[in-house]
């Protein structure tokens, strides 16, 4: 089976990410060969499909509609004052992809529906879901259920962030760990270092997933107080009795897109 081989300058490139304690070269084809979809490319996922583009992932799909507005920029890495009143992904795109030319990066204008989700999902090797609203969430939930792809969740509010990463079929779901919906508000605060924070361990997670070195915090919940200064984790419990990933749960699209 012919695999894509590393050239020599992408084998400069990672230079400092092969090798002990890092990642192998088989690990870093293995980089290559993935494909992993980010939903939205605000805070979190900037700094995430960022780190995903410059660690060598073969292809990053971005889904992150809407036009930048001045309060993003206290956080959205890839946007820039020169680009406020544009749409986001043209100046995402580019900035995605002037990091890292050996890398496909495909953007969508839009946040995907429970169909396009689902087609997105199935393509893909990991997906991370940066989405501010628990309906975006569960969606792509739903899709990483149905596909059988790891997913990573990331959520942020004031100086706080949670990051749960999930292995359908074996651990919990977003559904299994939120019951209920979650309150949401449209302008929430946030201190821009936080989504970063969050966003560059949810790429970290990826990467160990994808290239099958070190230990992805499957079945775990960690959360960040950096009002605080505290870290921790807790285990996740499965439901068996849940909507989304028990035994009734039927493959059938149940909310309507947007
Ligand atoms: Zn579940």
């Amino acid at each position: 089976m012919a695999e894509p081989a590393l050239g020599a300058e992408e084998l400069e490139r990672y230079a400092r990410q092969i090798g002990p304690g890092v990642l192998t070269l088989e690990a870093q084809t293995r980089l290559k060969r993935s494909t992993v979809l980010v939903t939205r490319a605000g805070g979190m996922g900037g700094p995430l499909a960022l780190s995903l583009v410059m660690a060598g992932v073969g292809r990053v799909i971005v889904a992150h509609g809407g036009t930048l507005i001045s309060p993003d920029l206290n956080r959205q890495v890839l946007g820039s004052e020169r680009g406020i009143g544009e749409p986001r992904t043209g100046q995402f795109g580019d900035r995605l992809r002037a990091m890292n030319r050996f890398v496909s990066v495909e953007m969508i204008d839009h946040e995907p529906n429970d169909e396009e989700a689902v087609d997105l999902v199935g393509r893909c090797d990991v997906v991370l879901g940066c989405a501010p609203t628990f309906e975006e969430r569960l969606r792509l939930n739903r899709a990483a259920v149905l596909c059988r792809v790891p997913l990573v969740d990331a959520s942020q509010w004031g100086m706080m962030g949670t990051l749960i990463v999930l292995r359908p079929g074996q651990t919990a779901c977003l559904r299994c760990v939120y019951p209920q919906e979650p309150p949401f508000e449209e302008m929430f605060p946030v201190v821009g270092a936080i989504p970063h924070a969050v966003g560059s361990l949810a790429a970290l997670e990826a990467i160990k997933i994808l290239s099958g070195v070190g230990q992805p915090m499957f079945g775990r919940l960690c959360m960040i107080d950096g009002y605080r200064g505290r870290f921790s984790s807790i285990e996740l419990q499965r439901d068996p009795a849940c909507p989304c990933c028990g035994s009734s749960f039927s493959p059938k699209p149940t909310a309507t897109g947007g």
